[in-house]
């Protein structure tokens, strides 16, 4: 790291569980975030803040004025840009020493696995299942950790899948396929700070994954209730007949890389 950023990273560099040697870390490790709404604004922004080699941004949406109530990445004159486009403008103005990658379409199973497989860490910021179920298979087959996040009305939910464990459960352990019927924002509403606190909280177990630092939120399910403004943790484990990473796991080749 040279001057400049022993400097911009300095506050990290002080923290024990960090240090030069996880924002090392950082700077050379690739994120991949999945959506540049609510979620995925606050996620990317720390992300690149916080100094993240590579960050590759997905949205096949462009700005729409509803999404500025809480997409912070966007502002009223990228209104009609596509998403990973304007992304790209905040990203690059916050920290030009991150490498970012802007996907401004939807991208296939074969595209994502790609992607996934490229990335070290990749953050679940979609907003509806087909998207999440195909997430979770990349990271399934890719061995990939995975930061899952929602929010719709005041409800928040986290959690991660640490796929490079063998012993790891998946997004479909936990919402089997089929089971859950989609509660978009555009439907139900949300409360904008809601998608800020949970998008921020993905940033913070990606880097603490990237880093090495404390423990990530695997095996519990965290759930937000804002208007209490209350936080608890349900507890739950892989399922010995989940589809996606069992039967995966009993046919699949090991990938390298
Ligand atoms: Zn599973």
């Amino acid at each position: 790291m040279n001057d400049d950023e022993l400097l911009r990273y300095s506050r990290h560099i002080l923290l024990d569980e960090i240090g030069i040697e996880g924002q090392q870390r950082i700077r050379d490790a690739a994120a991949l975030v999945v959506g540049a709404g609510g979620l995925g604004s606050p996620a990317a922004l720390y992300l690149a803040s916080a100094g993240i080699g590579r960050l590759t941004l997905v949205d096949g949406d462009d700005v729409d004025l509803t999404n500025l109530q809480r997409q912070i990445l966007h502002s009223s004159e990228r209104i009609g840009v596509n998403k990973a486009a304007s992304g790209k403008v905040a990203l690059a103005a916050l920290n030009p020493q991150v490498e970012l990658l802007p996907i401004g379409e939807r991208v296939g199973d074969d595209e994502l696995l790609r992607l996934v497989a490229d990335a070290d860490v990749v953050l679940d910021c979609s907003d509806n299942f087909a998207t999440r179920h195909a997430i979770n298979r990349a990271c399934v087959a890719a061995r990939r950790p995975l930061v899952s996040g929602a929010a719709v009305r005041f409800e928040g939910q986290l959690t991660v899948f640490d796929l490079r464990r063998p012993q790891s459960s998946c997004y479909a352990c936990l919402f089997p396929e089929g089971d859950a019927q989609d509660e978009l924002c555009a439907m139900m509403g949300v409360f904008a700070p809601v998608t800020g606190i949970i998008g921020t909280m993905q940033a913070a177990e990606a880097l603490k994954l990237i880093a090495a630092a404390g423990s990530a939120l695997e095996d519990r399910l965290l759930l937000l209730d804002a208007l209490a403004m209350e936080i608890r943790s349900v507890r739950y484990g892989a399922d010995p007949h989940c589809l996606v990473c069992r039967r995966a796991r009993a046919t699949a080749q090991p990938l390298h890389g």
